[in-house]
Parts: structure tokens; C-alpha cells; sequence
């Protein structure tokens, strides 16, 4: 025979009677439990937690299995207690929310300036899908409004029509100033211009550097093409996308070089890997791709 497994066993039959034996003087031992309770509350708590400490792990697990069983019943009070005091939990956020930004302005502007700096690109390219998603019905939406309750107030409206007489009477005026801001400003000009037209075709903008690029070309006399290697004026620089616009090439410093007028007029909407293909010799003789009429600038 085979008495190996003979403490096992008893053990086992040991645990099962002392299980018979609690479920049959369930009520007694709740009772007895009650009574000490109400007897000594002090007493019996300090005995519940110290037991609790010293079972933590049966603790844990009567907890989640009690969870588990009764979860809805638990989501249900939650959202009673929710509904009923709603007023007052959103009133206390929002208290408790203000006087924490209060308290961390600093930090919370920081932290949230390197959290845009560090994920700018994506961020971005969130905004733009969303909306360009959405482009339809922000649209409805706010005809809609203007269609209800656009009004504008008396006074909004009085304002306006002074503003534009005023507009009228120095448009000359106004006109002058502004081509004079143009004029002492080129090169900002310039930059609004590419980023006007990059949103125009729809590609992705990522100013992030192009100001400094833009400005370091533009600081130096001259300039180096980037495809014929010719050097050229820095007034007269064109600054080229690699991939172009229109073929879905970002607005963005990683995608921008610097070209001379030929160059960049005749890639074109040309994709670079066919264009690097091309000898600039040949490109000179045949005139290909046909050179395009530039546009007249933005500044006059
Ligand atoms: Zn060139």
C-alpha cells in the first residue's frame, strides 16, 4: 500500500469538515459576531483590521471576487450616487480644477509646451485629419448659426459700418501703409506667402525651422543652388520643395531647398528622383520641362 499521500489526504477531509461545520452554524457565528460587535465595536474593529493585515492576500482576493460578482450592481450605485449628487461632484471639479491651475500655472504651461513640442508633428497631422473630416459639418454647422442666431448686436453692427466708412475714407492711405510693411518686411511676406500656399494645396505644415532656414539663406549674399550648383544672388533665391506640393510633399524645412529661378521654374511639379535623372545640360538645350511664365509677386 501506498502511504505517501495518506497527510494529503486528511488535510483535505480536515478542510472539507471544518467548511460543513461553518456552513451549518452560519447563523450562530454571524449572531455571536453581531453580538460581540455590539458589545465592544472598538474591539471587534481592531480585530477585523488586524486580521485584515495579517491576510492581505485573502483579502484582496475576497475583494475582486466580490467585484466580479457584483460589478453591475456596483456601476449601478456608483451612477445613482453619480445622478444624485451630480451638481455638487462637477461643482467641486471644477473648483478643484481652477484652484490647481491656479496653483501650477507655471508647471502645467511647461509641461504642456514640451508635450507639443514632442509630438508637433502628430499633433498636427491630428488637427488637419480632424478637419478635414469634419470640413462639411463645421460648415453646417455654422451656416446654421448664422442662419438662427447670427445676428450681430446693434452695437457690433454700428461698429462695423464706422469701421468700413473709415476703411473708405483712407483706403489710400491704409493701402500706402500697408505696401510700405510689405516692402520693410519681404521676407516675412515671403514666408506667410509659402505657408498660404502649402494650406491652399492641402499639404501638410510644419513650420518648425523653416523661419530659421529661411533667414540663414537669406542673411548670406549668395546662395548655392542645390541642383545646378550655381551660385546666385540670395535676393533672387527661390526656395524649391523637394517633393512638390502638389504630388504631396510637406511644407516643411526638411522638404524645402534652395534653387536659382531656372531650376526651380523648370522641375516644376516634377518628382525629384526623375528630375535628378535629367542632365542640366540637356534640361538648358531642350527646355524641358517647358519653363513656366512666373507669377507676379506678392510684393510690388
Ligand atoms: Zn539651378
Amino acid at each position: 500500500m501506498n502511504f505517501t499521500s495518506a497527510p494529503e489526504v486528511e488535510s483535505k477531509t480536515r478542510k472539507e469538515y471544518l467548511r460543513q461545520w461553518h456552513l451549518r452554524n452560519k447563523e450562530r457565528r454571524l449572531k455571536a459576531r453581531q453580538a460581540r460587535y455590539q458589545n465592544d465595536p472598538q474591539k471587534e474593529n481592531a480585530r477585523s483590521k488586524a486580521w485584515a493585515a495579517k491576510n492581505k492576500d485573502k483579502c484582496r482576493g475576497y475583494n475582486k471576487a466580490y467585484r466580479a460578482k457584483h460589478r453591475s450592481k456596483i456601476q449601478q450605485n456608483w451612477s445613482n450616487y453619480y445622478a444624485r449628487n451630480k451638481a455638487r461632484i462637477l461643482s467641486q471639479k471644477k473648483g478643484y480644477n481652477q484652484s490647481f491651475y491656479a496653483a501650477n500655472r507655471e508647471i502645467i504651461r511647461v509641461k504642456h509646451s514640451v508635450y507639443y513640442r514632442k509630438n508637433a508633428e502628430r499633433l498636427r497631422a491630428q488637427a488637419r485629419t480632424h478637419r478635414l473630416k469634419n470640413l462639411e459639418k463645421r460648415q453646417r454647422q455654422c451656416r446654421a448659426w448664422h442662419a438662427t442666431k447670427g445676428k450681430l448686436p446693434e452695437f457690433v453692427v454700428r461698429k462695423k459700418q464706422s469701421n468700413s466708412k473709415l476703411y473708405y475714407r483712407n483706403k489710400p492711405n491704409i493701402l500706402a501703409r500697408h505696401r510700405n510693411w510689405r516692402k520693410l518686411n519681404r521676407d516675412k511676406c515671403r514666408l506667410y506667402k509659402m505657408k498660404r500656399r502649402a494650406l491652399e494645396k492641402k499639404a501638410l505644415v510644419n513650420l518648425a525651422g523653416i523661419n530659421a532656414f529661411v533667414s540663414s539663406v537669406l542673411s548670406k549674399a549668395k546662395a548655392q543652388c542645390s541642383y545646378c550648383n550655381e551660385w546666385i544672388p540670395s535676393s533672387e533665391v527661390h526656395f524649391d520643395h523637394i517633393v512638390p506640393l502638389s504630388k504631396g510633399g510637406e511644407h516643411s524645412a526638411a522638404n524645402l531647398c534652395v534653387s536659382c529661378q531656372t531650376c526651380n521654374l523648370r522641375k516644376g511639379r516634377t518628382l525629384p528622383e526623375i528630375w535628378m535623372r535629367i542632365p542640366k545640360g540637356i534640361v538648358k538645350l531642350l527646355n524641358f520641362p517647358p519653363r513656366i511664365r512666373p507669377k507676379r509677386s506678392f510684393t510690388r
